[in-house]
């Protein structure tokens, strides 16, 4: 009886489709813009409209954007609404309609269309916001006590350090309004989770701090898609909407276990495959490969936690492409291009899994050991070299060493590490080895000139040429 992921996907648009908007389909998660790894946003493929570089075909748009945000990463499985993956849905204003009009939208999709009653609803607005704040006490009728203003940090977006900028006003839902509005805290996620962030963006920022009304001023919107539809389909969490939670009991079938029955440690395991695998099959299908620099490095660090953590579910056999065929046939319908990249997608986990679990295999048995001596030490610390040992000899990748010295209770001595590293430069310049490091270079530099579409065919021959 509950909408489902994509009956909300699809009601968001629509209702934005009646009121002018063109519908847009997602962008790639490759950003055209060179200077960023991933699309972290809805609003990021119009940035070259609101810095006035392209005249918009439309006045108005509404998309849903996948993202990933890999900054998010530690939150994955620990917060009840952050995965690396999500989709964004969004309404957009190039120039067009602003603040009031932005505002009653929001108020009415959340109420009339998603059915959200407004005593569950509770309004942020930027501290100096008063033309919001008065928007949502008189025309919308919020009570006072429930519009919070917040500071720069949660309420004020910037495109950089200059340029197009402007406060936001988010909405959160509020699962225990019974609680009274004394005593609200937006930071408080066992009550509030913010769905929907409508920024306003009305100012330039000139190089010395400056603010100046921008002549036309845009709307850039957010609502995350799993965070509306745990709210809707009324889970704990985004992990058990219908838009995860068929991965998650994938993978619990091929441990021969089961999520609910689970404790906390597994079940956050289960969310990290279940998000991850979400992550890597919609990067390989945007032609991401895996590699140790740039974006591909993020999605061979995400393929290698997915692996990890199926190791701690009991899983010992390779799995990832039988959990990825979950993941490709959810997003068939709003992502065509998933199932018609799924050999290339499947060939691709395959590889990388195959060749981690071998480099799992050598270096777990000396990681264990090494953690035996630190305990009857009684350290507490995995010492640089140790974890430099790992990842040179074995292919270890730090983080891992600190996932798994987290385990134990102990942690890695990072400085140690970075300092072996240095070390490890230095020799190897010293016996004229930079080749490797030459080659990454320019990989790297390539990989952030290149655009798209470039982009798309460049993965190894280009490279290759380049670097000869
Ligand atoms: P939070 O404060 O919860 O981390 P945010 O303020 O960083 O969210 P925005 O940058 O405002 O998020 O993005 C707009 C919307 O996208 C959010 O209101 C939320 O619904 C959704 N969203 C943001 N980050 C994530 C994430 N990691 N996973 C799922 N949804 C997200
Ligand atoms: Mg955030
Ligand atoms: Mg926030
Ligand atoms: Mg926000």
């Amino acid at each position: 009886q509950y909408l489902s992921g994509n009956e909300i996907r699809n009601i968001f648009l629509g209702f934005f489709a009646q009121r002018e908007h063109q519908i847009l389909p997602s962008a790639s998660l490759v950003p055209e813009d060179p200077t960023v790894l991933l699309t972290i946003a809805g609003m990021l493929p119009f940035k070259p409209i609101f810095l006035g570089q392209r005249t918009p075909e439309f006045k108005r748009a509404t998309t849903s954007q996948k993202c990933i945000r890999t900054n998010d990463i530690e939150n994955v499985g620990r917060t009840k609404r952050h995965q690396t993956f999500f989709e964004m849905l969004g309404n957009f204003s190039f120039g067009d309609y602003f603040k009031e009009q932005a505002i009653a939208w929001g108020w009415e999709i959340s109420t009339q269309v998603f059915g959200i009653s407004p005593q569950n609803l509770v309004v942020s607005v930027f501290k100096d916001d008063d033309e919001a704040f008065g928007i949502w006490r008189d025309q919308i009728g919020v009570p006072i006590a429930r519009i919070k203003r917040l500071g720069e940090d949660d309420n004020f977006w910037a495109l950089g350090p200059t340029g197009p900028c402007g406060p936001c006003s988010e909405i959160y839902y509020d699962f225990y309004p019974e609680r009274g509005d004394e005593n609200i805290d937006l930071e408080d996620d066992s009550r509030f989770i913010e769905f929907y962030n409508l920024v306003f963006m009305q100012y330039n920022r000139d190089a010395s701090g400056n603010l100046t009304p921008l002549q036309n001023k845009n709307i850039d919107t957010g609502m995350g898609l799993e965070r509306m539809a745990q709210i809707l389909q009324k889970v704990p969490n985004n992990y058990e909407t219908d838009l995860i939670f068929p991965i998650i009991q994938t993978a619990a079938e091929i441990a021969g276990i089961e999520y609910h029955k689970s404790d906390e440690k597994t079940k956050v395991s289960l969310k990290v495959i279940g998000d991850h695998v979400r992550s890597v099959v919609h990067m390989i299908a945007d032609e991401i490969r895996a590699s140790n620099v740039g974006r591909g490095y993020v999605l061979r660090r995400l393929i290698r936690r997915v692996v990890r953590h199926g190791r701690l579910i009991g899983i010992s056999s390779e799995f990832t492409t039988q959990v990825a065929e979950t993941a490709i046939a959810l997003s068939e319908s709003a992502y065509p291009n998933v199932r018609q990249r799924e050999a290339a997608i499947k060939a691709e986990l395959q590889r990388e899994e195959s060749n981690f679990l071998r480099t799992l295999d050598r270096g777990e048995k000396l990681l264990e050991e090494i953690i035996q001596e630190v305990k009857q030490q009684g350290n507490t610390k995995i010492s640089g070299e140790s974890a430099f040992t790992l990842y040179d000899t074995y292919g270890f990748p730090l983080e891992l060493t600190q996932e798994v010295a987290e385990e134990n209770n102990l942690t890695v001595d990072e400085a140690g590490f970075d300092a072996e590293m240095q070390k490890q430069v230095e020799r190897a310049k010293a016996a004229h080895e930079t080749i490797d490091l030459t080659v990454q270079g320019s990989l790297d530099k390539l990989a952030e000139h290149i655009q798209v579409t470039e982009f798309l065919g460049y993965t190894q021959s280009a490279a290759t040429a380049k670097v000869e």
